[in-house]
C-alpha cells in the first residue's frame, strides 16, 4: 500500500527518484514469513523507509541527483542502510537531493524537482529534500537523510518534521558518497521523537568499516519520557538577531515558555565565532568536496564523454554532467587549496573551525543544551534565492557551524507562520555537547 500511494501522490510532490519495488516486495515476504513462523522480527519489522539517493543499497540506482551518476548502480550496501534492514525496515525507494549534496533546497537536483507538502509554491529545503516531503507527505513514516552543514535539519524546519544531525562518527559513513569527509553525517526524519530514537538505536555505532565511526553504543530509546527538569537551556545571541520573521521570533518564545514550564532554566550566550561560521563552512567544504569529486574523471563511474585523449575525455566528461553549483564548489575548494592560496583561506579557515568549536565547548561549561532556529525563515518559494548562491548560502546561517564543530543538533517544529494565507511550518533547533545525542532526544521528546 506505500509503493500504492506513492505511485498515486508522488506526482505531485516528486520526492522520489526511483523505486525499489522488488526489494521492498522481497524483504515484506520475509517478514511475512517470519511472523508466521514465529521468528523474531527486528524493532522496525515492515517499517518502510525512504533513503537519501546519495546511499548506497545493493543492485539500486544510486545518483547522487546528478546527471554524472544517472546509471550508476550500487554494488554494495551502506552500513546504516544495511543496519536499518537488518532491523527489519523496508526501503520503497530512493529520493530527491540537491546534486552531492550541495544546496538548501533541493533546486540542484539534475533530475526532478520536489516540492514542499505544505505549499507547492516552495522549496522543501535542502540538500535532503526528497527525505524530508517523503515524511512529511505521509509516504513513509521514516527516511534517511544526510547533513554537511544542515542538511537534515533545514529540510525539517521547512516540512514540519524532525531530524537529528548526529555527533561526528556515531553514524557509519561507509557507503554514504562522500562531500565533505569531516563534516558529513547521516541522520533520520521522522514525525516523532519516537520513531527517531528507534532508527538511532537501529543504526548508530561503530563500524570497522570507517575509521571514523565511534564506539559508542547508541541508547535513545530509554532516553524517551525522561525529565528535564532542572536543565540548564540558553538561547545562542548570534541567532536572535533582526534577520528572524515574526514566526521564528514566535516559536523561539514560545520553546522557553514550553521549556521553563517544564522545569527547565532559560538563558542567553554570547558564541562570537559563529558570525564566522558560513564563511569557515562554505572554504572547507568546498575544499573537500574538490578532492572528492575527483574520483569522476568518466572512467570508473558512468557518465562520460568519450574523445580519443584522457585529457579530453575528463573536461569534457565533468564540463558536460556536472552542474553549476558542483562546478562552482569544484573550482572554489581547488582555488581555496591551490598553494599560495592555501594558507590564506583553507588554512585560516580550519583555525577559525578550532575557535568555533572552542566557543561551544565554553558555552557547554555553563549551559546543557543550546537553542536557536532551524533557519531564520519558513520554506521559501521556487527561484527565490537559486539565482544568488550567497542568498542561499545564508540560508545555512543557523546550521553550519554545528558541523564545524562537530557536536549533534535536531530541529523540531515549533510552530506555524502564515505567509500568503497558507501555514508554513517553523522548525527550532537544539544542539548538545558531543556524543549526548541522547539527551536531545529527551528534550524533543518533553517539547512534543
Ligand atoms: N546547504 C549546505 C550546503 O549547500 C549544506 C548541505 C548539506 O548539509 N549537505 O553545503
Amino acid at each position: 500500500s506505500t509503493l500504492q500511494t506513492i505511485r498515486e501522490k508522488d506526482p505531485e510532490i516528486q520526492a522520489f527518484l526511483s523505486l525499489t519495488e522488488d526489494i521492498a516486495l522481497e524483504k515484506a515476504a520475509q517478514i511475512d514469513e517470519a511472523v508466521r513462523l514465529g521468528s523474531p522480527v527486528g524493532p522496525l519489522a515492515g517499517v518502510p523507509v525512504a533513503i537519501k539517493d546519495n546511499m548506497n543499497l545493493k543492485g539500486t540506482i544510486t545518483t547522487c541527483a546528478s546527471r554524472i551518476l544517472e546509471n550508476y548502480r550500487s554494488p554494495y550496501t551502506a552500513t546504516v542502510v544495511d543496519r536499518l534492514l537488518s532491523a527489519g525496515a523496508i526501503p520503497v525507494g530512493k529520493v530527491n537531493m540537491d546534486e552531492f549534496a550541495m544546496g538548501s533546497s533541493t533546486e540542484n537536483s539534475a533530475l526532478k524537482r520536489t516540492v514542499n507538502p505544505w505549499d507547492p509554491e516552495r522549496v522543501p529545503g535542502g540538500s535532503s529534500g526528497g527525505s524530508a516531503a517523503a515524511v512529511s507527505a505521509g509516504f513513509t513514516p521514516i527516511s534517511l537523510g544526510s547533513d554537511t552543514g544542515g542538511s537534515v535539519r533545514l529540510p525539517a524546519a521547512f516540512t514540519g518534521t524532525l531530524a537529528l544531525k548526529p555527533t561526528y562518527g556515531r553514524m557509519s559513513r561507509y557507503g554514504l558518497v562522500a562531500f565533505a569527509s569531516s563534516l558529513d553525517q547521516i541522520g533520520p526524519f521522522a514525525l516523532s521523537t519516537r520513531d527517531l530514537a528507534l532508527v538511532m538505536d537501529a543504526t548508530s555505532g561503530r563500524d570497522p568499516l570507517d575509521s571514523t565511526s565511534l564506539d559508542v553504543k547508541p541508547d535513545f530509546v530509554s532516553a524517551l519520557g525522561q525529565d528535564i527538569k532542572g536543565m540548564r537551556f540558553a538561547y545562542i545571541k548570534e541567532s536572535l538577531g533582526a534577520g528572524n520573521t515574526p514566526g521564528v521570533q514566535a516559536a523561539l518564545d514560545r520553546t522557553r515558555e514550553v521549556l521553563e514550564s517544564l522545569g527547565a532554566t532559560f538563558s542567553e550566550v554570547s558564541l562570537p565565532t559563529l558570525e564566522y561560521g558560513i564563511a569557515a563552512y562554505y572554504l572547507i567544504c568546498t575544499s573537500e568536496a574538490s578532492s572528492n569529486l575527483a574520483r569522476y574523471d568518466g572512467m570508473v563511474y558512468s557518465g562520460r564523454v568519450a574523445a580519443d585523449e584522457f585529457n579530453t575525455s575528463m573536461s569534457r566528461t565533468r564540463g558536460e554532467f556536472f552542474g553549476h553549483e558542483v562546478k562552482r564548489r569544484i573550482l572554489m575548494g581547488t582555488y581555496a587549496l591551490s598553494s599560495g592560496y592555501y594558507d590564506a583561506y583553507y588554512s585560516k579557515a580550519m583555525k577559525v573551525r578550532k575557535l568555533i568549536a572552542q566557543d561551544f565547548h565554553r558555552a557547554f561549561q555553563e549551559f546543557d543544551v543550546l537553542v536557536t532556529p532551524t533557519s531564520p525563515f519558513p520554506a521559501f518559494k521556487f527561484g527565490e534565492k537559486s539565482a544568488d548562491p550567497v542568498a542561499m548560502y545564508q540560508s545555512d546561517v543557523d546550521t553550519v557551524s554545528i558541523n564545524l564543530a562537530g557536536v549533534p543538533a535536531i530541529s523540531v517544529p515549533a510552530g506555524y507562520e502564515t505567509v500568503d494565507g497558507r501555514e508554513l511550518p517553523i522548525g527550532i533547533q537544539f544542539i548538545a555537547p558531543a556524543l549526548k545525542d541522547e539527551r536531545l532526544i529527551s528534550v524533543s521528546d518533553a517539547f512534543e
